[in-house]
């Protein structure tokens, strides 16, 4: 579904990505692990065109979406990314958050993405809290509305960037949970988190990233449980 190819970024002098590659298939999850700084949210960003990759491809489906020709709001539509900070306009009801991209970008007539948004909120549990404002949900909730609106343009991909890391302990469960259930219904999930029993959970690649590049790949239990490489067993030692 989704490769990424010899990708180079680099903030002024500062290499982030370096020759970087990656490979997600149809129904994968793969989770990217590593250090503060070691480039994980920069790979999600290329991978989203929030940001220009220097050198290589991103391909998605095939096609490659670092082509400046293409409208990168429409590859985008393809893609669902979903961030640290939950980022739900507070003056829209959990509804209209939800519909807005499809209707002012993609022109889906209000009652079809109204349909298919309720569709998604039920799915996760939500459906009760269409008529809310974000501020009337718990923390753990608006992360799942952020994960709906994510899904309601059935992305070929889903990109999560730390998505329990701005919550309170007692509410990461819940959206830790709608995950591991979204996997299971074989959804392609490219998730980087500091999560580990999440990672060993969920999981079918876990990518340690370092100085810019993946560094050791491979199952949960590999890369977790038995870590080949030096830089990988001094992270987990450090972050278990
Ligand atoms: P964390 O675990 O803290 O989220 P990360 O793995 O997501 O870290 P990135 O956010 O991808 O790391 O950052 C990788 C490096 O790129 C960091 O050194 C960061 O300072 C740098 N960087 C990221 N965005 C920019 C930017 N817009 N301009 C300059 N440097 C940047
Ligand atoms: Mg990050």
């Amino acid at each position: 579904v989704l490769a990424v190819r010899n990708v180079r970024k680099a903030f002024g002098e500062h290499v982030v990505l370096d020759d970087l590659s990656l490979e997600v298939t149809a129904h994968q999850v793969v989770v990217l692990i590593g250090a503060s700084g070691s480039g994980k949210s920069t790979l999600l960003r290329c991978i989203d065109l929030l940001e220009d990759v220097d050198d290589g491809v991103i391909e998605l489906e095939g096609q490659d979406i670092t082509d400046p020709r293409l409208d990168a709001d429409a590859v985008r539509a393809r893609i669902g990314m979903v961030f640290q900070a939950y980022n739900l306009f507070p003056h829209l009801r959990v509804l209209d958050n939800v519909t807005l991209a499809p209707r002012l970008v993609h022109k889906v007539p209000r009652a079809q993405a109204e349909e298919e948004a309720l569709a998604v909120l039920a799915r996760i549990g939500l459906a009760d809290k269409a008529r809310a404002f974000p501020d009337e949900l718990s923390g753990g909730q608006q992360q799942r509305v952020a994960i709906a609106r994510a899904l309601v343009g059935k992305p070929a991909v889903m990109l999560l960037d730390e998505v329990t890391s701005a919550l309170d302990p007692e509410l990461v469960g819940e959206v830790l949970e709608l995950l591991t259930e979204l996997k299971q219904t074989g959804l392609t999930m490219v998730v980087a988190t500091h999560e580990m029993a999440f990672a060993r959970e969920v999981a079918d690649e876990v990518v340690f990233l370092h100085a810019g590049r993946v560094h050791e790949r491979g199952t949960p239990e590999q890369v977790l449980g038995a870590p080949r490489r030096g830089r990988t067993q001094e992270f987990l030692r450090r972050v278990s």
